[in-house]
């Protein structure tokens, strides 16, 4: 498996057993019908959509890395009904946990289809809080989760202790609907189980998009060849700032994982896997796999967190090691690995998605939970580029748009200051 372009690390999910594919090098110029800028869970469901919808035509999906290292198989492998608890009463819990649990039943029937073997886990995500302020924000997830009749389970600090064999939990919510895979797997096996009218391309970063002089078809070049497309559908998470869109909207983040082994101790508890997030979004999320546990947190602005208090890989390791020590305080905890990914960052929470020019189309800023909301959003881009209508096509065009946010210096100062402020708030959560 070659190494990340955008990271040099190699995230541990691939390390644990993803084979590479092979694609054909991008050599030479092509019409295409519909060309997908990115294959991650958006970008993969966008083009597996298209395929069906347009049987008889092309679609070409360019990935600028190697499948299985983007930032959707860098992530922790949550696959969530619904990543963001709005108040009660807000229409958005509605609309995303639609359709985050159809992103679920997809993924399912596709993983049972195909026999992708990604470790997929009906096992449900544990919503936790260490702190008295986390309890209130449970609190709200536990009236959004009743309200949508989603269901859920309540634990409290000995219960999850029993499961996890972690320490400090004062309350958890089980949010039962969701999923746990191995993220890369998955991804991978997506890659290979799509249709035969989808051509995919490795290694073929764009470098622009613009209008054909005549106006009809959009150019994308690579640095290799030019691809003449009808339709452009934006699938490339923040990185679509890097093709002019989504400025002042969406903003990149690099946030970091580390895998340990925790020698002695009393265990990681009853449950052989489990995965944990926190009511906090700057708070860590932890998952056991087999005997190892993985940990995210810490996040900085930009593709390459140059600049953060934590912007090496050593720093966040020990960072992440006395985390993980906190919650096992009689282990060793050894880190094996770390490595990071972008998300991309609204600030309200809001999503871009919709035509964003003359047959280009983009959606972007799933704050995180892109499995379920980005595999939803990838098909429901493809059926807005085909001019195919439904209810959840409808709804997702009413989904909260970002707010507006400056960019350039004032942004980086805002979102560093905002986030060691969440940090040192919520230090307990971490
Ligand atoms: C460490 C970490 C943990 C996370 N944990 C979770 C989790 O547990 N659950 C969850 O739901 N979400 C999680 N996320 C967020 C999740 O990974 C993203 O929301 C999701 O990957 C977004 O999917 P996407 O397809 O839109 O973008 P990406 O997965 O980022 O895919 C976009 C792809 O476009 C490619 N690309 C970029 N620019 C170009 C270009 N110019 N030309 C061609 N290709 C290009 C990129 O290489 C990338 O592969 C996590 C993220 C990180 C970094």
């Amino acid at each position: 498996m070659p190494r990340s372009k955008q990271t040099f690390e190699v995230n541990s999910w691939t390390d644990v057993g993803v084979d590479a594919i092979q694609t054909p090098e991008l050599n030479s110029d092509q019409l295409a019908k519909f060309v997908v800028i990115g294959a991650g869970y958006s970008g993969v469901a966008a083009a597996r959509r298209l395929a069906t919808l347009h049987p008889d035509s092309e679609i070409v999906l360019l990935e600028s890395e190697w499948f299985g290292d983007g930032s959707s198989s860098r992530s922790s492998g949550f696959v969530v009904s619904l990543g963001q608890f709005e108040r009660p009463s807000s229409p958005e819990n509605q609309r995303c946990y639609r359709f985050g649990k159809t992103a679920i039943e997809v993924l399912r029937e596709l993983v049972q289809h195909h026999q992708i073997d990604c470790d997929w886990m009906d096992q449900g995500r544990i919503v936790t809080c260490r702190c008295r302020s986390g309890a209130r924000s449970l609190e709200r997830t536990e009236r959004v989760l009743k309200k949508l009749g989603s269901p859920f389970e309540k634990l409290d600090g000995a219960a999850i202790h029993e499961e996890t064999g972690m320490s400090g939990y004062v309350f958890g919510i089980r949010q039962a609907d969701s999923v746990l895979v191995n993220p890369a797997k998955l991804l991978v096996g997506l890659v290979k189980a799509l249709p035969s009218n989808v051509s995919v391309y490795q290694d073929a970063s764009v470098r622009s998009l613009t209008r054909k002089s005549n106006g009809r078809g959009v150019l994308v070049k690579t640095e290799a060849v030019t691809l003449e497309a009808e339709n452009v559908l934006i699938t490339s998470n923040a990185f679509s700032l890097l093709l002019g869109h989504g400025q002042h909207r969406v903003f990149p983040m690099r946030t970091f994982v580390s895998v340990a082994k925790l020698n002695g101790g009393n265990g990681l508890g009853s449950d052989p896997d489990w995965g944990i997030t926190s009511s906090e979004r700057v708070g860590s999320s932890l998952r056991r796999v087999n005997d190892r546990v993985f940990i995210r947190n810490s996040a900085y602005y930009g593709y390459h967190s140059s600049g953060g208090r934590l912007d090496n890989l050593a720093q966040i390791s020990g960072f992440q090691r006395r985390s993980i020590q906190r919650r096992f305080p009689d282990a060793d905890v050894a880190i094996e690995n770390t490595w990071s990914g972008v998300i991309g960052i609204t600030a309200n929470g809001g999503q871009l998605f919709g035509q964003v020019g003359d047959g280009i189309y983009l959606s972007t800023g799933y704050n995180g939970h892109g499995i379920a909301q980005g595999t939803r959003s990838g098909e429901l881009l493809a059926d807005l580029a085909s001019g195919k209508q439904s209810n959840d096509l409808q709804e997702i065009m009413k989904i909260r748009k970002p707010n507006w946010l400056p960019i350039g210096f004032p942004l980086r100062m805002g979102v560093a200051a905002y986030c060691r402020y969440l940090e040192w708030r919520y230090r307990d959560e971490i």
